[in-house]
């Protein structure tokens, strides 16, 4: 029987395991902690969120800032409906909530770990943690895997070690480029007068642009106690990772809190002066912001509260109005989204072939998950992307 390593007890490695044919291989999973899936155990909030509902491939991939090209064809082959469908097999129970992310229905993240576990119990895999992999030998047909306690032979090796960068070492020493790791999914440092004590504050739909990068995202925003977060931020904190990091996170937004162009804006305000000349600015919240975010926007202004509509002048509506639909504010850094970092970077997509998922360098060794130059936004699409690749793999190596 022909020897499989998987090397990281992690996502990619254990649904690749869960889905290897036991009766044809011996099958060892090696881990350098002394618990396995870690992070599928603090994922979404200790409750894991496995997926996302968009089952057209075309769709998804739009949520990869790196790696949709060459994801399209993996999902075409395994896609979030299948991910459903493989936990309902097993009798886990998966509920799509309204932003359409996918959870088990028991909110627990180890419902997840457990099927994986019983996968592998079943398939009588063998699972050693505290086992640290330092180094990788070819040796004629096989490898030689080196951990910290033993020297293993495998043929064929699945690398599945997440974003760790000794462990992206050990590819890039077999001879695989490796692009080099940058954060993503991040929230904004901001420190701006607007800003100042409104934390909580939400927008249902803001756009936020990067003048200088011609970027642009929208969706909901929220100010923090350090700046901005919310899907807008996050979405554009991945598209535009790796030019953020170049810029050392230093760069101008341009927000627009309540996505109508100043032209609009104007019409909204004109048409409310025109019905309420006498109401006080104050109490006139013209526009679908909370008043405590109206109030700050007069404050900084310095536009008097008791001044009637009426009698606004047109400086001070233009103030409000780009205040409200084209804020220029001055990021100074970056903060990671409720501790949920993903990176960018890792081992080059071009060296990956995409039928299997196997080295186009390496024979028989393949590589799947974060330790490739492929993220999503938040939403589930890291995880389904682990699915994906892992089986795969599985597929590959189950009808050789
Ligand atoms: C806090 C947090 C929350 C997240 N929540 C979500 C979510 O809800 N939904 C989602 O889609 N994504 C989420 N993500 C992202 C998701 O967790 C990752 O994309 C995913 O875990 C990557 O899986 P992986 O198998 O590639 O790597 P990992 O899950 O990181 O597994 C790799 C494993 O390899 C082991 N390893 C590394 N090097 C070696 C070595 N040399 N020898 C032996 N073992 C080694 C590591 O210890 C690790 O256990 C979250 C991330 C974080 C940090």
């Amino acid at each position: 029987m022909k020897q499989i390593i998987i090397i990281g007890g992690g996502a990619a490695g254990f649904f690749c395991a869960s889905n290897l044919d036991e009766t044809k291989y011996k099958i060892i999973i090696l881990e350098q902690n002394s618990d396995v899936l870690q992070k599928v155990k603090i994922s979404g909030g200790g409750r894991c969120n496995v997926s996302h509902a968009c089952f057209d491939p075309k769709e998804l991939i739009q949520f990869y800032p790196r790696g949709n090209k060459e994801l399209l064809s993996v999902f075409t082959k395994f896609q979030p409906g299948d991910t459903m469908e493989w936990f309902e097999q097993r009798n886990i129970s998966l509920k799509i909530e309204n932003d359409n992310r996918i959870f088990p229905e028991s909110n627990s993240s180890q419902t997840i770990i457990n099927t994986f576990l019983n996968e592998v119990q079943k398939k009588n895999i063998d699972v050693k943690t505290k086992s640290v992999v330092k180094e990788i030998v070819k040796d004629g047909e096989r490898y030689i895997v080196k951990t910290s306690s033993e020297d293993l032979v495998a043929d064929y090796i699945i690398y599945a070690t997440g974003s760790s960068p000794k462990s992206l070492k050990i590819v890039e020493s077999l001879g695989h480029r490796i692009i080099s790791l940058v954060p993503s999914l991040f929230t904004f440092n901001i420190k701006n007068d607007l800003l100042k004590d409104l934390a909580g504050t939400s927008f249902e739909n803001a756009e936020v642009s990067i003048p200088k990068l011609k970027t642009a995202e929208s969706g909901p925003l929220l100010i923090t106690h350090w700046g901005l977060s919310g899907p807008a931020i996050l979405k554009i904190s991945a598209w535009e990772a790796i030019n953020l990091a170049k810029v050392k996170y230093n760069f101008e937004i341009e927000v627009n809190f309540i996505s109508k162009t100043l032209d609009e804006a104007e019409e909204i305000f004109q048409n409310f002066r025109h019905s309420n000349p006498k109401k006080t600015i104050g109490q006139s919240k013209i526009f679908e912001v909370t008043n405590r975010f109206w109030q700050k926007i007069l404050d900084t202004l310095k536009i008097d509260l008791n001044k009637q509509v009426a009698h606004i002048s047109g400086k001070e509506m233009q103030a409000i109005l780009i205040s409200l639909c084209s804020k220029k504010l001055q990021v100074t850094g970056k903060s990671t989204f409720k501790d949920e970092f993903v990176t960018a970077g890792g081992v080059d997509l071009k060296e990956i072939n995409f039928k299997n998922m196997s080295s186009k360098i390496l024979p028989r060794f393949y590589i799947a998950g974060e330790v490739l130059n492929i993220d999503a936004v938040t939403g589930g699409f890291n995880f389904q992307a682990c699915w994906s690749e892992a089986w795969l793999i599985a597929q590959d190596l189950n009808m050789k």
